[in-house]
């Protein structure tokens, strides 16, 4: 039987300090997918576990005029009341997963580093161009959330990388679509989410994203583009020609079903005909 030793930082510095001592180590943040991401039936952990729900650098949330940052062991239930979930459909999506003491317990970042799959929160946070933030004993690196999807889609979680923060830059949110699709999302299946955002200024379009995420993760940034500084209604040329954009990339994907997710797009599109600034 293997014997883990747990440790309990109190501050980042100590973490650090542990994460480059030790060899082998095991992050605990809520601990709620323990079971889940187990290979076998018999349970293994490794040498060193790290539990990081005590260090209050990875529980502070910062807010400045550009820019949210939350720290990557604030719980989902902390962010409830902050921005992208004090708006109103961000908040029933975060609302959706598990009960409120899955969420009392369950962090945003085990709820990113889950490493099977995306979970639900993924394609939001993705629209809102989500930075992720990790730290070494030397080094801070910060990715753009998008980088955690390889190029098939699928998610790339370096083990043994503390995730310290996610920041988002503050946005007007004039259009926020969000639709859920297929079965189960936890702890795997074929369900994830649709997400779309969008602001418009001064009858343009500024900003345009639609994320897919679920078992792997989908976005045509050349369909984005053609609809950005694109006026607002858009011209149904452009719509025309970014749904045939939006057909061909998910065709090449050999992944997602086309058929299903075309009209979700296109309602998407029509949705966003019809918002305001
Ligand atoms: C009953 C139940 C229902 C659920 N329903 C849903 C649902 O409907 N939709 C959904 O999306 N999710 C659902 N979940 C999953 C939930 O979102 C995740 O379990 C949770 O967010 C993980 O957070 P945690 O703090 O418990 O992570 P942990 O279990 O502690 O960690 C998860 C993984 O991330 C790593 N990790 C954690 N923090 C860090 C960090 N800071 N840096 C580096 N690595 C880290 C850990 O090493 C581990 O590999 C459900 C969970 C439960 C228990």
């Amino acid at each position: 039987m293997n014997i883990s030793e747990i440790h309990y930082p109190r501050s980042l510095q100590e973490l650090m300090l542990l994460l480059e001592r030790e060899m082998n180590v095991q992050i605990v943040a809520g601990g709620t997918t323990f079971g889940y991401i187990q290979t076998t039936r018999y349970l293994s952990f490794e040498p060193s576990i790290m539990y990081i729900g005590q260090i209050p650098e990875l529980r502070s949330i910062h807010k400045t005029e550009r820019m949210i940052s939350f720290g990557a062991a604030c719980t989902l239930s902390e962010l409830e009341h902050v921005y992208p979930f004090e708006h109103g459909q961000a908040r029933k999506l975060l609302h959706t997963i598990g009960t409120p003491a899955v969420r009392n317990i369950a962090t945003i970042g085990g709820h990113l580093m889950y490493g099977k799959r995306f979970l639900s929160l993924w394609a939001l946070l993705a629209c809102f161009d989500a930075e992720l933030e990790f730290r070494a004993f030397s080094k801070t690196s910060t990715k753009n959330i998008w980088y955690s999807a390889d190029e098939m889609g699928m998610p790339t979680i370096e083990s043994g990388r503390l995730l310290t923060r996610i920041r988002i830059p503050l946005q007007s949110i004039d259009h926020l679509f969000i639709q859920r699709i297929g079965g189960a999302v936890f702890p795997d299946g074929d369900g994830g989410y649709l997400v779309s955002v969008a602001t418009i200024d001064r009858r343009t379009i500024s900003n345009f994203k639609l994320v897919i995420a679920g078992p792997r993760a989908y976005r045509d940034y050349d369909a984005e583009q053609r609809i950005i500084a694109a006026p607002h209604p858009l011209p149904a040329r452009i719509m025309q020609t970014v749904m045939r954009m939006y057909a061909e990339s998910l065709r090449k994907t050999n992944f997602w079903n086309v058929e299903l997710l075309l009209p979700l797009i296109s309602q998407v599109l029509e949705a966003l005909q019809r918002s305001t600034e």
